[in-house]
């Protein structure tokens, strides 16, 4: 099945993130929080793509268990800039060999040293959704940013590029993680303006340690609300409060964008099933009401 079938029949979907193991000897650890995971009856789960592209083949062996295994649908995370065009293509065609309806096509990030573009590579994520689209009948999430893409000074332009990628065949949209739903709000306003209409799930990341805080700060770029920076101050040296903290964070932010009439949202899980248990503890009722 199709995830955009699923969040376009009107009702509240969570989806949860998972990364496959670097290692091969991890598999059943990773499999064993995808179990977990899978038990809390997510609209998907989606398995990230290993930045360098080596774990490839484990993002394709998770992505199956949890469909043939869990009978959950996935979402198979592919990026292009640190492959070559026949690889990318050998990629598209063994999801398409494990029955993989569901892609989300990234470009990732550009490896340091590296001499980009060249003839050899996809240079951004919508050459690369075009390709998908020739390769067969699936389903297409991108990314987006709703503080602007790093790489991009201009929100504009981004929004610009953003839209011609749409318009190349993605189906659906997953926002970097953002603290303040208020830019969500903003992002989501600018986006409809300039046409582009597909399903935006917001994606949520419960930060529950300060080393956490610093890496996604690091890797996205994004602000973190003095309320936030409050709740770190206090409780970052204790691991159970912030883990506490940061849950109740990420479910506040989920309740006020399902108050603000968003139907889908992702939460990046990150292969901790019990920061994943505990949010859909706390939203047992909201997501029924
Ligand atoms: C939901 C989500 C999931 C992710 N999952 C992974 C993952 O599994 N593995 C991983 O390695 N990384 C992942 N990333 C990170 C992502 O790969 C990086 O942010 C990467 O730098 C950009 O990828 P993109 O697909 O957004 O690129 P693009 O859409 O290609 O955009 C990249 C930059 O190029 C600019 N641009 C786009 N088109 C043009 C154009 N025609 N001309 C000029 N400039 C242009 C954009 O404005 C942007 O600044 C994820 C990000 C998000 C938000």
């Amino acid at each position: 099945m199709k995830i955009i079938d699923r969040l376009n029949d009107g009702r509240i979907h969570i989806s949860f993130e998972v990364f496959p193991p670097k290692k091969d000897e991890d598999y059943e650890k990773v499999a064993a929080a995808t179990d977990e995971i899978a038990k809390l009856d997510p609209a998907f789960i989606s398995v990230t793509y290993g930045a360098g592209g080596g774990t490839s083949k484990n993002t394709a062996r998770i992505a199956s268990h949890i469909k043939d295994d869990l009978n959950v649908l996935s979402l198979a995370h592919l990026t292009c800039a640190s492959s070559t065009k026949e690889e990318v293509r050998g990629v598209i065609r063994n999801l398409k060999e494990l029955g993989i309806e569901n892609i989300l096509a990234l470009r990732g990030d550009i490896p340091a040293g590296m001499t980009f573009p060249t003839e050899e590579r996809f240079r951004y994520a919508y050459e690369l959704v075009e390709e998908i689209r020739r390769s067969g009948d699936f389903c297409i999430g991108a990314a987006c940013y709703p503080e602007g893409h790093v790489e991009n000074e201009h929100k504009e332009d981004d929004i610009r590029y953003l839209k011609q990628k749409v318009d190349c065949g993605v189906d659906f949209l997953t926002t970097q993680m953002f603290f303040d739903n208020d830019i969500h709000y903003n992002f989501l306003y600018r986006i409809r303006e300039a046409g582009i209409t597909v399903p935006v799930l917001p994606g949520i990341m419960p930060i529950t340690s300060a080393s956490q805080m610093k890496r996604s700060q690091e890797l996205s770029g994004t602000v973190f609300p003095r309320r936030f920076l409050a709740i770190l101050d206090r409780f970052g040296h204790s691991p159970a409060a912030m883990k506490q903290a940061g849950i109740a964070y990420a479910t506040d932010q989920i309740i006020d964008l399902l108050a603000n009439g968003v139907k889908n949202i992702h939460i990046y899980s990150m292969n901790k099933p019990d920061v994943a248990a505990a949010i859909m503890d706390n939203l047992s009722d909201v997501i029924k009401a």
